[in-house]
This record gives structure tokens, sequence and C-alpha cells, in this order.
């Protein structure tokens, strides 16, 4: 199997380059962003809870998140691999998900991170609020929120995926083909 960890600061293109490695790979992409906001418009009372945290830029508990991968795990037993997408995000996610993929005799192939600066991240989350509706990209006070629970919470995760020399980091600033050259060199040599 090929899974892929694509990690980053929120607003770096993991969402956009996950599009590109679906279609070239058939890989089944997890974005728990989404998972949750799908929550959110079917009015559950776990997306109705998930929401106010979002809302306020902070994560959502780690056992949410987990159960709902655990789930789309399960749902996908004929994968080739799986890009998860924004997730894991805190350590305790990365522990859990390692174990998740061992009990299906698998494991994570590379974590390849988007390195993008913080004004550059604030910009672009910025611009995507004015098209996106979504209510934490419209507010700067709820942008640097999360750029901060990522800086405290999830940067950490890196350093997890390192100690298995999975780690890789490439510059998620150019043009978006040029970026989606360098994730499919790391993957040429990791896969
Ligand atoms: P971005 O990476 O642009 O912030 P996402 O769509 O990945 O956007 O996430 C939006 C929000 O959903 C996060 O700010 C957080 O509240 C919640 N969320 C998403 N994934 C996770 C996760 N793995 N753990 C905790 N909270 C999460």
């Amino acid at each position: 199997m090929l899974n892929l960890v694509l990690f980053g600061p929120p607003g770096a293109g993991k969402g956009t380059q996950s599009q590109n490695l679906i279609e070239k790979y058939g890989l089944i992409h997890l974005s728990t962003g989404d998972l949750l906001r799908n929550e959110i418009l079917q009015g559950t009372a776990l997306g109705l809870e998930a929401k106010k945290l979002m809302d306020a830029g902070m994560l959502v508990p780690d056992e949410v998140v987990i159960g709902m991968i655990s789930n789309k795990l399960d749902a996908n037993k004929d994968a080739k691999g799986f890009i998860f997408d924004g997730f894991p995000r805190t350590v305790a996610q990365a522990e859990a998900l390692d174990s998740l993929l061992k009990s299906k005799n698998s494991a994570i192939t590379v974590m390849i991170a988007l390195e993008v600066n913080d004004d550059e991240l604030e910009h672009r989350l910025l611009l995507r609020g004015k098209g996106s509706g979504r209510a934490d990209d419209a507010n700067p006070e709820v942008i640097r929120k999360r750029i901060k629970e990522y800086n405290d919470k999830t940067a950490p995760v890196a350093g997890y995926y390192k100690a298995q020399n999975k780690f890789t980091s490439i510059n998620g600033i150019g043009s978006i083909h040029d970026i989606f050259d360098s994730i499919n060199a790391v993957i040429a040599v990791k896969a």
C-alpha cells in the first residue's frame, strides 16, 4: 500500500495537492477537516460539537477524529492506499494511526511536509475565506489561533515521523505544478 501523510500548517496546500495525488496514484483521500465539515452539514451531534471548536480555531478531541479515520479505513479495505490530509494533527493521533494501520498489516510510507511561512499562510487563508464561505478562514484572529494550535500541537508530529525515518519536507511556495513534481520525486524514492 502507498500511505501518504500530507503535512503542513493550515493553508499550506494539502487539499490542492491531494487532488493531484488521488488522480495519479488512485488513492483514497481522507481529510479530517472535510469529514468534520460533512458532519456539520448533516447536522449530527458530533458535527454540532465540532463546529464550536472549529469556528474558534481549536482542534477537536483526538478520539473524535481517530474514530472517524478508523471507520474510513474499515470502509475501504481494498484501497491501494490512502492520503491522510490534516491528520494526524497530534502525537496521540499519530500513535493511534500507526496501530490502526498495523492491525491491517500496513504502515505509513512517508510523511511529506509542505513548508510555507506564516505571512504567506495568513494571506492565502484570507483569500480562500472570500470564496469558500468557511467561517474559520474569514477572521484573522481565528487564522492566527489555528496557526498557533499548529505550532503548539501539530508541529511535534514531524518529530514522530523523523524518528521513524519517514519525514521529508519540500518547499510549499511556487507553482502547484512544481510542488506536485517535488512530491512525486519523494514518492519515487520512498515508495
Ligand atoms: P486547515 O488545515 O486549512 O486548517 P482543515 O480543513 O484540515 O483545514 O481543518 C479545519 C478544522 O477542523 C481545524 O481547524 C480543526 O478545528 C478541525 N480538525 C481537522 N482535522 C483535525 C484533526 N486531525 N484533529 C483535530 N481537529 C481537526
